[in-house]
């Protein structure tokens, strides 16, 4: 594979380089501004990079009106980034150019409880797949990355105490991934990567809730246009103690988390006891969309948790906006219901433009986010 040559570029012709593939900029005046460089430097640099194949140049010469401007944009010959994100039962995977356009995605089964070396392995060999079909010839493959539905460790890439990952606990998942590639690697919990991908859907708001309902629930937070990671657990909700008489037992170990009573796996369980059948959160769903009382029960009770927790997380941040994503997002009672209990219990001024809503990004959105810290990293 033709994967290991590095990006000629750090530093300033980085930073450029980056600046023109998040379409930031598209003229040499644009960097120069935005970078603060003098435009010689920007334009010596700029030339450094078309030379090197990463940059091109287009509508060059001159029309009828007089010069045209010469509009920058990351050939699409310049790398590729493989990308993931890591469910319980399914992955989707996909290749995006270094501006983050997707070449190619698809959704493969996989299983998480197979453990982290077979599932990594199969990852890698599908990635594998993905370039010898999509990849266009010569085009290096600069990064891998994938989501993880768990906790992450940001510093070393591992998987920390996760639920229902039975032998990921600890486990270097970002070495496991380089040893394949040698290349920059991103590890990130599957919540943020939504986040940031959807944040791209929200111009104008800086800060964001992105909540995360599929077989758990997450939360990856944006602060000033920007993922806000703390020490790698932020945004982790899953685990807030919302009852108090320790009826029911989470993964964790402790009593009345979250988790134990409005994630997918949970409501799949509650389901189980009245003899309903389930496979995956999205059945849960169907059921909900064909009346079925249990499960309307179940998720609007699951919304109504879900909104208590947000309620004390809105009155401290006061974000734009929560986003609901995930597979239970489409539950209409999910979102009613933390709807009503967010407006009924936060401060009015921290609700006066609160906006909560489904996610606007379609179904790659963790993906592509997955491809904007990636690009970070490959340039970085
Ligand atoms: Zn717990």
């Amino acid at each position: 594979m033709s994967g290991k040559e590095r990006l000629p570029v750090r530093g300033a012709q980085g930073d450029l380089l980056r600046l023109v593939a998040t379409g930031h900029a598209e003229s040499r005046a644009q960097l120069a501004r935005i970078s603060g460089l003098a435009a010689s430097s920007v334009s010596l640099r700029v030339e450094e990079l078309i030379d090197a194949g990463l940059l091109v140049e287009e509508g060059s010469g001159t029309s009828r009106g007089g010069r045209r401007p010469r509009r920058l944009r990351v050939s699409p010959t310049a790398g590729l980034l493989a990308v993931a994100d890591l469910g319980a039962h399914h992955a989707r995977l996909g290749l995006l150019d270094l501006s983050g356009a997707p070449l190619v995605v698809e959704e493969r089964a996989c299983d998480i409880a197979l453990g982290p070396e077979a599932t990594l392995d199969w990852m890698a060999a599908s990635f594998d797949e993905l370039l010898l079909t999509h990849g266009p010839p010569g085009v290096p493959l600069r990064g891998v990355g994938t989501g993880m539905p768990g906790p992450v460790d940001p510093a070393s890439g591992r998987v920390v105490s996760p639920s229902r990952m039975p032998g990921w606990h600890n486990f270097p998942v970002a070495e496991h991934l380089g040893a394949h590639y040698d290349l920059p690697v991103l590890v990130e919990n599957d919540a943020n990567l939504l986040a940031v991908g959807e944040a791209r859907s929200w111009p104008g708001c800086d800060n964001l809730m992105v909540l995360k309902a599929g077989s758990g629930i997450g939360c990856g937070v944006i602060v000033d246009g920007r993922l806000h990671r703390g020490r790698g657990a932020a945004g982790d909700i899953s685990h807030v103690r919302v009852r108090a008489d320790s009826s029911t037992m989470c993964s964790c170990g402790h009593s009345d988390c979250l988790e134990a009573y409005a994630s997918g796996a949970a409501l799949m369980g509650a389901l189980s006891e009245f003899g309903i059948a389930t496979r995956r959160p999205g059945d849960v769903v169907a059921l909900v969309e064909d009346g079925v009382p249990e499960a309307t029960a179940l998720v609007r009770n699951a919304g109504r948790l879900i909104g208590e927790v947000l309620t004390v997380l809105v009155n401290f941040l006061n974000p734009d906006a929560i986003v609901v994503g995930g597979s239970l997002s489409t539950a209409e009672p999910l979102i009613s219901s933390i709807r009503a209990a967010v407006y009924e219990r936060c401060l009015p001024l921290a609700t006066r433009d609160l906006e909560i809503a489904v996610t606007r990004g379609g179904p790659d959105t963790a993906l592509l986010g997955a491809g904007s810290l990636l690009l970070d990293a490959v340039l970085g």
